[in-house]
């Protein structure tokens, strides 16, 4: 039976989880660890890091896999640099899966920069600013020592320890709606939104309402690809890819 890794933590890995097991292929999705309560998907799971390339390389091998796909988050960044190692150390076959990222349309006042650094720095050109931060909780410590910024900052689990008293932490995890989006600007009268270019559905509910309220967006560009690797954009494209890869 033809042997499939998927690199996990996303909604298009749990439906890729699906459609293989659905062909009977075996399938193995594998998860960092790092959500207390995460969304599983169907079939065998793994969790934790393989300790860098090698580690992975060694996993590969061990588990006589015929085809990874990496389907991890367009900001996990140094999974796939591993995976695009282990790849080439082993001959197993690699496939990236990302989602299309996320486009500017008319209406939309976006500012697009290259690290969360870099939207940090454009937070400190407006004191005052009250700010809707959808970057993660690991991303935290960049924004909170700006001065005379106030953030209001949604992720699904809590920031480490402690929280200053400039950010207001709100828990939770989408899909989100619009009117739920313009009722949170609102009620916290936030001015600007900070986001990285995840892309999907999920999540543009936050866009749509800026939108539509104005507000600007600091958009924070995805970490460039590995070169060469071999990407696709939707599960189905993926599914075909692994179920004849290997
Ligand atoms: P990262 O910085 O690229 O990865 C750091 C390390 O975590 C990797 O080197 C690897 O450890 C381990 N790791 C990451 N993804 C893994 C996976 N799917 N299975 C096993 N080990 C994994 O990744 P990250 O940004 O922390 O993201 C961690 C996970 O959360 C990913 O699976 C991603 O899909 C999901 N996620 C991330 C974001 C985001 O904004 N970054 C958002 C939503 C979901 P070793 O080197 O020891 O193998």
């Amino acid at each position: 039976m033809r042997r499939v890794l998927i690199l996990g933590g996303t909604a298009e890995a749990r439906a890729l989880a699906a459609d293989l097991a659905g062909r009977g292929l075996h399938v193995v999705s594998s998860l960092a660890g790092r959500v207390s309560n995460p969304r599983l998907p169907v079939g065998e799971v793994r969790e934790g890091g393989f300790g860098g390339p090698d580690g992975l390389a060694r996993w590969l091998t061990g588990e006589r896999v015929d085809a990874l796909v990496d389907a991890t988050h367009p900001f996990a960044a140094r999974m796939t640099a591993s995976a695009a190692r282990a790849s080439e150390a082993t001959g197993v076959p690699l496939l990236v899966l990302r989602r299309p990222g996320w486009e500017e349309g008319p209406g939309d006042r976006w500012h697009r920069v290259p690290s969360l650094e870099a939207a940090a720095d454009r937070l400190s050109r407006r004191p005052g600013a009250r700010v809707f931060l959808t970057t993660g909780r690991r991303s935290l410590p960049v924004f909170t020592s700006i001065p005379g910024v106030w953030l209001l900052a949604r992720s699904v689990d809590p920031p480490e320890p402690p929280v200053p008293d400039n950010v207001r932490v709100l828990l939770d995890r989408g899909p989100y709606t619009v009117e739920g989006e313009r009722a949170l600007i609102r009620e916290h009268r936030l001015d600007v939104l900070v986001t990285k270019d995840s892309g999907g559905r999920m999540t543009t509910a936050k866009l749509v309402a800026a939108r539509e309220l104005g507000l600007p967006v600091i958009m924070v560009n995805r970490p460039p690809l590995p070169q060469g690797v071999h990407l696709v954009d939707t599960v189905e494209a993926a599914a075909a890819w692994a179920a004849q890869e290997g």
